[in-house]
């Protein structure tokens, strides 16, 4: 069928509904699958607005790019055509970002080895706020830096590794279990250690999983980093410890020349190697940030309002990607996050449906369209802090990243069961609903790389709001659907979206704002993570 008899259908399909409603009002609240809004919702809306957003013509939507502007004018007019209202009479949400141009005149020289260059031989490990330092000293090998207990108080007055620099070897003693991040052994324990005793830096030797992020993370960490003007997120202490980690080349090269491979390295542990012990001499010199400017970009807000308007649940989506690569190559960002914004708009215009039929939301239903995610969860920190501040009271977050690739018959469910017991019963009670499984793979706590913390339901969840995180995991699934993993990568392509995957997503996502809409109390913090 084309397009015009599909209206014609829809709109007989809402007036009889509607007419059904008005007849049997308890009937339809008990099953909101009978919704006009539901109804409504259309995979082909959402499939062309996705292709759209991740065509060329926006090129990959970079945050502070004309073109992202350019691609939030288009969501916006969607928005504003099927008769939403501005968010508190705006549309666009302004906040401040410092953007932070690090300099590449930095120098890291190791005794016997080449000069290494900044993001090609070694790149930091996380966004620090540290800008200039120099060391010249040495350099200090402590093998893996695992530590099965505390740090001994005797350790901290005269630690061979105080005002020095570390260098710690990938992975952990053989035969033990992997650590997890936050385990005696796990990287942040062994991180928060050597900030405890007094290290002026680490330097990490890759393993293969920061050898296979090293090309992202160099790219990101040594690019403009932008940050929130007035960040009142925190971040974990052992922040302030500069850590870089080496290139598989430059690390191996290092790593031949103090102990050959692993297995060496776990013999020396095994035979008691005398560690730490000073191996070479260290020069860096280092300015990393030296010019800051202010930007005000701004989130795309609009709303159904409901019969209560103090009551707001909120359901949102980023706009922004990578952009283009060196080479100027676009980064279209399809499933990344097209495929999440269109299934938010679409939402958007089927909920006024329902609306215009005269099935207003009990709560008001805010639809926001996030800027900054890829540049550090900006654009919801912003809106968490202005929501706060106003004193404007949230139900429930909703967050859709990644929803239009793998299993079309399932989707991954992240974060809910960490606030409310009843907001958990009311998520998993909609299992099988719309055609998709819930699964839940990815909300283990301490998971390396903890998709959790990851998306723009992280800051509202530091609020103490409930949080649901939708992802279909592309790129953590280990046993993922689609042929090739194309997370942040030039192949997140709109030709690879699955049309039953967005359209079941939008009718879930549905069923899930309608129930939450419906809940007569706020959720109480009774679970803990
Ligand atoms: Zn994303």
């Amino acid at each position: 069928m084309n397009s015009n008899k599909i209206h014609f259908f829809i709109w007989t399909q809402i007036f009889f509904s509607a007419l059904f409603f008005s007849c049997s009002g308890p009937a339809l609240k008990s099953n909101p699958e009978n919704n006009p809004g539901y109804l409504a919702i259309s995979g082909d809306s959402v499939l062309s607005l996705a292709v759209k957003l991740s065509s060329e013509q926006f090129a990959g939507r970079e945050t502070g790019s004309a073109e992202y502007d350019s691609a939030a004018v288009l969501v916006q007019k969607k928005l504003k055509n099927a008769g939403l209202t501005p968010f508190l009479n705006s549309w666009y949400h302004p906040f401040s970002v410092k953007i932070s141009y690090p300099d590449q005149d930095s120098s890291f020289l190791l005794t016997g080895q080449k000069n290494l260059k900044y993001g090609t031989d070694y790149t930091p490990f996380y966004q620090d706020h540290k800008v200039n330092y120099t060391y010249q000293g040495e350099l200090i090998f402590d093998g893996y830096g695992s530590r099965e207990s505390g740090i001994q108080a005797s350790e901290l007055l005269n630690s061979p590794v105080k005002n020095k620099w570390v260098l710690l070897a990938p992975g952990f003693p053989s035969g033990n279990k992997k650590p997890r991040f936050s385990d005696p052994g796990g990287l942040i324990t062994k991180l928060t250690a050597y900030q405890t005793l007094g290290a002026a830096g680490i330097l990490m030797l890759p393993d293969s999983a920061l050898n296979s992020e090293f090309e992202e993370r160099s790219r990101y960490l040594t690019s403009n980093q932008y940050e929130l003007s007035d960040d009142t997120v925190s971040f974990p202490g052992f922040r302030s410890l500069p850590v870089f980690v080496l290139s598989e080349a430059a690390g191996k090269h290092l790593a031949d020349d103090l102990y050959g491979n692993e297995n060496n390295l776990s013999l020396l542990i095994k035979k008691g190697a005398v560690l730490p012990k000073a191996v070479r001499s260290l020069s860096i010199q280092t300015s990393l940030r030296l010019k800051t400017k202010e930007v005000s970009i701004s989130n795309l807000i609009g709303m159904v309002p409901g019969k209560n308007k103090d009551e707001l649940i909120l359901v949102g989506a980023h706009l922004d990607h990578l952009g283009k690569n060196s080479d100027g190559t676009i980064y279209s960002g399809a499933d990344d996050n097209a495929s999440g914004v269109s299934v938010v708009a679409e939402l958007a215009r089927t909920f006024q449906i329902a609306a215009k039929a005269g099935i207003q939301p009990e709560k008001t239903i805010v639809f926001a369209i996030f800027n900054g995610e890829e540049k550090g969860l900006l654009g919801s920190s912003a809106l968490a802090g202005q929501l706060n501040e106003s004193g404007i009271k949230i139900t429930a977050m909703v967050n859709l990243d990644m929803v239009g690739r793998e299993n079309q018959d399932s989707i991954e469910i992240v974060g809910h069961n960490r606030f409310s017991t009843r907001f958990k019963k009311l998520i998993e009670s909609l299992d099988g609903k719309a055609g998709l499984t819930l699964n839940q793979n990815l909300n283990k706590p301490g998971l390396t790389g903890d998709v959790f913390y990851r998306s723009d339901h992280y800051p509202f969840s530091l609020r103490d709001i409930p949080v649901l995180f939708l992802t279909d995991a592309m790129g953590e699934n280990h046993n993922r659907n689609s042929q090739t993993d194309d997370y942040h990568r030039l192949s997140d392509t709109g030709d690879k979206l699955n049309k039953v995957k967005l359209e079941r997503v939008t009718r879930l996502c549905f069923l899930i704002l309608s129930k939450l809409s419906e809940e007569k109390t706020p959720f109480k913090s009774d679970l803990s993570y």
